[in-house]
């Protein structure tokens, strides 16, 4: 079955769907990663999307909506996709509902991390991303682990909209338009919420256990 990893940037949705891959067996579709590689591509929609996101703002729900139907209807892991970071407004979250019931596919588990604006500073602005594996570490937190990354520290990447102004404008744009969809999801019997705040294992055995039942 589907699931939506949902909560505000530096929740910690990233980190946590790099682990339900391995042990589940899920394709992580992340939106945000969508979005850069179309950038990276340098195609017409690439470079506005790069003007969108260096300004803190979303790409618009038509740019997300092409992208994400793309690779929904090209997936191998039909009924095992982890959605992270998506859908970020109510609009979104009913396309998603169409878009997966013309696919005749549907969403198992919501899971909301739940993290507080000074915490989510603080790893915002230590994140790191590998380019090759794709694997999250934190500056100030996983130091050894960086050294030590098997790909090589040279390619563990801070992200270019990970500065201060740009992470205030980013949760700003999640209360805003964001939190809505959780009033959207949070009725339905498969909405679990979990404390982001707590240690990344921690969080891991609590999704493990809902994805267990
Ligand atoms: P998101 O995908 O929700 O934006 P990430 O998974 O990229 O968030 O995490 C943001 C930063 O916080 C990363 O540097 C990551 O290593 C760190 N991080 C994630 N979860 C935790 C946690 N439970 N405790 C401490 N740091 C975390």
């Amino acid at each position: 079955m589907n699931i939506i990893l949902f909560g505000p940037p530096g929740a910690g949705k990233g980190t946590q769907a790099q682990f339900i891959v391995k042990k589940h067996n899920y394709f992580q579709l992340s939106t945000g990663n969508l979005l850069r590689e179309e950038v990276k591509l340098r195609t017409p929609l690439g470079r506005e999307i790069e003007s969108l996101i260096s300004n803190g703002k979303f790409a618009s729900n038509e740019i997300v909506n092409t992208l994400l139907r793309q690779s929904i209807i090209n997936l191998k892991f039909r009924d095992r996709i982890i959605f992270d970071g998506y859908p970020r407004n109510v609009e979104q979250a009913k396309n998603l509902e169409i878009i997966l019931g013309e696919l005749d596919q549907s969403i198992g588990h919501i899971i909301f991390l739940n993290v507080s604006k000074n915490i989510i500073e603080k790893r915002i602005m230590g994140r790191m991303t590998c380019d090759k594996c794709n694997m999250t570490l934190n500056e100030f937190f996983n130091k050894e682990q960086i050294e030590l990354h098997p790909c090589g520290k040279e390619f563990l990447k801070r992200r270019k909209d990970d500065n201060f102004d740009i992470v205030v404008a980013r949760y700003e744009t999640y209360m805003k338009t964001t939190k809505p969809v959780l009033d959207f999801y949070s009725k339905n019997a498969n909405f679990t919420e979990i404390d982001g705040a707590a240690e990344i294992e921690q969080i891991t055995n609590k999704i493990n256990d809902v994805l267990n039942v």
